[in-house]
């Protein structure tokens, strides 16, 4: 089958979901040109509302939003009586900061002082549904100049040690890295 070739991205993402979208506003920033190809039509469905789209954000994941801007966006975004009501311990004061293997952990029981990048301000746990944290990705992705493809799914990956060509419904995309 003969399939143009269209233009040439430094990276192709297969999907965008949180990392594939961080990642994407990240290669962004550098300076990279970036297409990601996410294989559903529509970044909104309920799956990613709460209650089965609830997301309890880490303590790491906080501050990485923060680090960017997005935390602010993001809880302007969250619509916070559902979350309220399917994260009841959001109304808790003493809120667990993460989980290993689904044990909560408390901040006021972690010795983070050998954790030299935490960011000075204390980041507060919280939850967030998929579709906002998307959203709020998928924007800025857009504004760092992130090509975002929906609605094709990637069915073959082929790399050689110069480039990487995608095919994808009935495109192909080349790219210098594949990420998925
Ligand atoms: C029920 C549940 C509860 C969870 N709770 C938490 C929590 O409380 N806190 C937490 O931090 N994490 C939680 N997680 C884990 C968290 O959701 C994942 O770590 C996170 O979504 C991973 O992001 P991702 O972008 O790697 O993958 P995904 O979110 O799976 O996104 C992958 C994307 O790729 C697309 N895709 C797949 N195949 C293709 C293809 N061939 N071509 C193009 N696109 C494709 C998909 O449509 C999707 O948009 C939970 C997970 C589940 C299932």
């Amino acid at each position: 089958m003969n399939v143009p070739i269209p233009d040439y991205h430094d990276v192709l993402i297969a999907g965008a979901g949180p990392v594939g979208l961080f990642l994407a506003c990240e290669l962004g920033l550098a300076g990279c040109s970036v297409l990601v190809i996410e294989k559903e039509v529509d970044l909104s469905t309920p799956l990613k509302r709460a209650p089965f789209g609830l997301r309890g954000l880490s303590i790491s994941t906080i501050e990485s939003l923060d680090r960017r801007d997005l935390l602010a966006p993001l809880k302007a975004r969250i619509p916070r009586d559902e979350i309220a009501a399917a994260a009841p311990w959001m109304k808790e004061e003493r809120r667990p900061g993460g989980h290993f293997a689904g044990i909560d952990f408390f901040l006021d029981r972690i010795d983070d002082g050998r954790w030299p990048f935490r960011l000075p301000r204390s980041a507060e746990p919280m939850a967030a549904d998929l579709e906002s944290i998307e959203a709020v990705l998928t924007d800025r992705a857009e504004k760092l100049g992130v090509k975002i493809r929906r609605g094709l799914a990637v069915s073959e990956v082929h790399a050689t040690d110069r480039d990487v060509t995608a095919r994808a419904g009935e495109e192909a995309f080349r790219g210098g890295w594949l990420v998925g």
